[in-house]
């Protein structure tokens, strides 16, 4: 799963100094503590699976498939299905191997070496190091205390940067805490530059989007995920939205054929059941708010209300242990504490109400030892 610090001691220095320090100075994506357990809730997936019947319908239609044959350059079959999902003019979405993939776009797209990109803090950690990847500077923006963006310091940091990218996330995570609607509109029209609203969770947060702000804002780049609501983590799949001018500019950076024609027809098939999708929304949405309670009412702890399906809490205790506990007991969270702001902090994934039980039984009797 990692590579190993013998891996490069092996390099010679010769040929390890041809990679780019840019590159070098990164560390390799690992989801920390990860190891199996019945109950997963350290990533923020949806704990429902694409229904049976659906899976097998999907399955037999495969066997029509060629795989021997290229999928198209781009799906224009679910850039389509998305465009009039969203109602937005068609060529106003970019499909990515998930979002993760497209931050990378961002960076080539827009980052030149030594531009500033102003990122409120704590942020989703992969903008970060896409930054400093394409030779960015990113200027980080503390919270408040209350761990909500500092609107003010945002727009302070864009006035004195100019930056060609501002980033924010909406819902965000780690935090789960949604910004209001006014305060992206005035990044937006405050910014010289693009401006990414990272969206991943929305779903869970429905109503106002920054795709509303498209039409009257060339600057503006929405980026969604199908890996939360949807529940198709496993395929890899998400979408950017801007207006269609800006979106065939993108598209000149992008590789071909990076959506294979099953995920493709998967995503396809559950966007023409959308009702699935509101169902499972509804249910994880009212998991998280009884997760929540449920957390709330335990004293030793310090919870945050997410307008996501994760929640995250502090506990007084060493969270590397903590997490370690739990996973003893079977169910696996997240350790929040690699981010400056969130030392001691925990991320709970809202699960089924049985992995939560079992979730809170293993937080009972931990908290008792
Ligand atoms: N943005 C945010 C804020 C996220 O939390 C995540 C996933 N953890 C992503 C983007 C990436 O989603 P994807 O699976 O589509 O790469």
């Amino acid at each position: 799963m990692s590579s190993t610090p013998s891996d490069t001691a092996n390099l010679p220095d010769k040929l390890l100094s041809l990679i780019r320090a840019e590159v070098r100075s990164q560390h390799p994506y690992i989801v920390p503590g990860a190891r199996p357990v019945p109950v997963k809730l350290n990533q923020n997936e949806s704990p429902f699976d694409l229904p049976a019947e659906l899976k097998k319908e999907l399955l037999d239609s495969f066997v029509n498939l060629e795989f021997n044959r290229y999928p198209s350059e781009q799906p224009q079959g679910l850039m389509t299905a998305l465009e009039s999902k969203l109602k937005v003019p068609p060529g106003s979405v970019l499909v990515g191997n998930g979002s993760n993939e497209l931050t990378y776009t961002l960076g080539m797209c827009f980052i030149h070496p030594g531009d500033a990109v102003v990122i409120p803090r704590p942020m989703f950690a992969l903008y970060e190091s896409m930054i400093n990847l394409h030779g960015g500077q990113p200027v980080g923006i503390a919270p408040r205390s209350d761990l909500q963006f500092d609107v003010e310091a945002i727009l302070a940091a864009i006035a004195e940067h100019a930056p060609p990218l501002v980033i924010v996330t909406t819902p965000n995570n780690p935090t789960g805490l949604a910004m209001d609607f006014e305060d992206v509109v005035r990044i937006v029209e405050a910014a010289p530059g693009f401006v990414v609203v990272d969206e991943a969770y929305h779903e869970f947060n429905p109503g106002e989007s920054a795709v509303d702000l498209i039409a009257t804002h060339p600057n503006v780049i929405v980026l969604r995920t199908l890996s939360k609501a949807f529940g198709l983590a496993g395929l890899r799949l998400g979408y950017m939205v801007a207006q269609p001018a800006l979106i065939t500019e993108i598209l000149k950076s992008r590789l071909p054929f990076m959506i294979d024609r099953l995920s493709e027809q998967v995503a396809l098939s559950l966007l023409n059941n959308g009702h699935i999708v509101d169902e499972r929304v509804q249910i994880m949405q009212k998991s998280t708010k009884e997760l929540t309670r449920e957390l709330e009412l335990r004293p030793k702890l310090d919870v945050l209300r997410s307008q996501t399906n994760f929640v995250l809490f502090k506990a007084n205790r060493d969270p590397a242990t903590f997490l370690s506990d739990l996973a003893d007991r079977g169910t696996l969270v997240r350790n929040m504490g690699g981010y400056p702001e969130l030392k001691g902090y925990l991320r709970v994934t809202s699960g089924t109400s049985e992995e939560n039980k079992a979730f809170l039984e293993a937080l009972d009797s931990v908290l008792l030892t």
